[in-house]
């Protein structure tokens, strides 16, 4: 692709970097702004920079948060006996838009996935072992996608609290394999969160 500006070419190649945006997008995108009324492109890019720069994580359940503790780790009202394991923050939203858990989560950050190169220790397990090594936690939810990363990550954790007196289970797998958690519709994945099944069930068959 032939430029007749640098800065409009290195505006094409950063936002080609985005997921699913090939240099034709970027370029209609690039293109667009420069149409718009300039506030709009530096209100996009100063959202953009704020978020990079203060964006936090909850000290508890990892989730994105604007302050130390998330507003559903610091909620009284939430129970901090159940806690429910997700991979990312996406799965923490599509639960509470059910409102059928009123336990607190723990966002791994990921899944195990040796061929990716990612491993237990990339992920936030250990953070998540220690809550159970404290003795608060009475149940532990797994709700990752039903792929073979998300059952190895589950079953590593299991393994690694089998000492501890908590229990497990596992969201009801109506969900079909390989759909994402995120695209599950509310009441199907509200269900499978109220009629979660004991995790050893789960991994009998
Ligand atoms: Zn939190």
């Amino acid at each position: 692709m032939e430029f007749s500006s640098k800065l409009l070419e290195r505006a094409v190649n950063e936002m080609s970097q985005l997921p699913g945006i090939g240099k034709r997008t970027a370029l209609r995108l690039v293109l667009f702004m420069l149409r718009q009324p300039k506030d709009q492109t530096i209100a996009l890019s100063e959202a953009l920079k704020t978020m990079r720069n203060e964006v936090k994580f909850c000290k508890s359940c990892h989730n994105i948060s604007d302050i130390e503790l998330c507003e559903i780790c610091s909620n009284p009202n939430r129970k901090e006996e159940i806690i429910c394991v997700v991979e990312d923050i996406k799965d923490v939203m599509a639960i509470e838009n059910t409102s059928s858990f009123k336990g607190l989560y723990h966002v791994l950050g990921g899944k195990i996935s040796p061929i990716d190169g990612i491993g237990p220790h990339d992920l936030n397990i250990d953070s998540l072992i220690n809550k159970i090594k404290e003795g608060k936690v009475k149940e532990l939810i797994f709700a990752l996608s039903p792929t073979m990363e998300g059952d190895t990550t589950n079953f590593y954790i299991y393994r690694q609290i089998q000492d501890y007196k908590v229990f497990t289970s596992t969201i009801a797998r109506g969900i079909s394999v390989g759909d994402e958690l995120e695209y599950a519709d509310e009441i199907t994945l509200g269900r499978s969160i109220v009629n979660r099944i004991p995790f050893e069930n789960s991994i009998k068959n």
